[in-house]
């Protein structure tokens, strides 16, 4: 780890752009060992390290997506509600469109290649861990893709939305709609993480921790209303 930049440190540089990790992902690291590495920490550990991987990966996505129709990339900073590309794709609804789906893709295409790979450690009699690891390798990528896709702002399916809606309204109208459905989507995440966290039934339903869910929720919400305000001004 080298440089240090607003409390993110750079842990490698590959085909142009710089990865950072921000100080709050080792403290969500530890709590979620906490809170789940005790039965099998190395199992654990594996996982946390893939979903870093996975979400690295995601986020390259972007960043080639971006530059491949010459917009403009920066670093990548990875923190405990996921990876942030920095990228600044020209101003059309084509190139948006396309950064913003590449992310969302990379999950997609390693759900097949998780399934294959899962095959093949069944048809070898891979051990039990093996295939409990590709299990939780295809739930990661599924869960990451169906979750990114979700037409709420800030999240990929957000901004999808909203270069969908660019082709067809001025960009300040599709900011505007897309950050709206954003702020509802958040808040009934916060609405059913809460609930998650009181009620045990309805915890073991939700496709991550209660409160986890409940924390993600309030952030969309945030990041979608101040979205919403700076738009108002431009519809
Ligand atoms: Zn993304």
């Amino acid at each position: 780890m080298t440089g240090n930049m607003d409390g993110s440190w750079r842990i490698f540089r590959a085909l142009g752009i710089d990865v950072y990790v921000h100080w709050s992902w080792f403290i969500a690291l530890m709590i979620f060992f906490q809170l789940f590495g005790g039965d099998n920490p190395l199992m654990f550990l594996f996982l946390f390290g893939t979903l870093f991987g996975v979400v690295v990966l995601h986020e390259y996505g972007h960043a080639l997506a971006c530059r491949s129709v010459g917009g403009r990339v920066g670093h990548i900073v990875l923190w405990p509600l996921g990876g942030i590309a920095f990228v600044q794709p020209p101003p059309r609804p084509s190139a948006l469109l396309w950064t913003i789906a590449a992310g969302p893709l990379v999950n997609l295409a390693l759900i097949p290649a998780g399934i294959v790979a899962l095959l093949a450690a069944g048809t070898v009699g891979a051990s039990d861990a093996v295939l409990t690891y590709l299990n939780w390798f295809i739930y990661i990528n599924g869960l990451l893709f169906v979750f990114n896709m979700m037409p709420a702002y800030p999240l990929d399916g957000g901004q999808i939305l909203q270069a969908i809606l660019w082709y067809f309204m001025p960009r300040g109208r599709a900011i505007y709609i897309s950050s709206a459905i954003g702020l509802v989507f958040g808040g009934v995440m916060v609405a059913f993480g809460l609930m998650g966290h009181t009620n045990p039934e309805i915890g073991r339903a939700l496709p991550i921790t209660p409160l986890w869910m409940a924390i993600l929720g309030a952030f969309i919400t945030w990041e979608a209303y101040k979205t919403l305000q700076v738009s108002r001004g431009s519809t």
